[in-house]
């Protein structure tokens, strides 16, 4: 029976990380399918997990162009860019 036990730890892991990757506002069975898989890395990934939609947003002060906070150059104009004034920042509705 030890085949069934593993399979039924696999799957309560793999709905765990599917409801996770839902809330998040990901698949639910793309995720499911990851956790039954890999049960313990599957629930680890899915809990790092950020969806892109979640990263704070700024716009480049030279071109304007819409960039996520993490980016350093701007990719159209090409201008450093550092933190920017936090009353620039603007964080995505979740
Ligand atoms: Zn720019």
């Amino acid at each position: 029976m030890a085949g069934g036990v593993y399979v039924l730890i696999a799957l309560t892991f793999g709905i765990a990380t599917g409801v996770i990757g839902r809330a998040k506002g990901s698949s639910f069975l793309i995720w499911l399918l990851v956790g039954t898989v890999l049960p313990l890395l599957g629930l680890i990934g899915v809990i790092l997990y950020r969806p892109e939609t979640e990263e704070p947003e700024r716009s480049c002060p030279t071109c304007g162009k819409v960039l996520k906070l993490y980016v350093q150059v701007c990719p159209r104009c090409g201008t450093d860019l550092y933190l920017p004034d936090p009353s620039e920042v603007t964080q995505p509705r979740v």
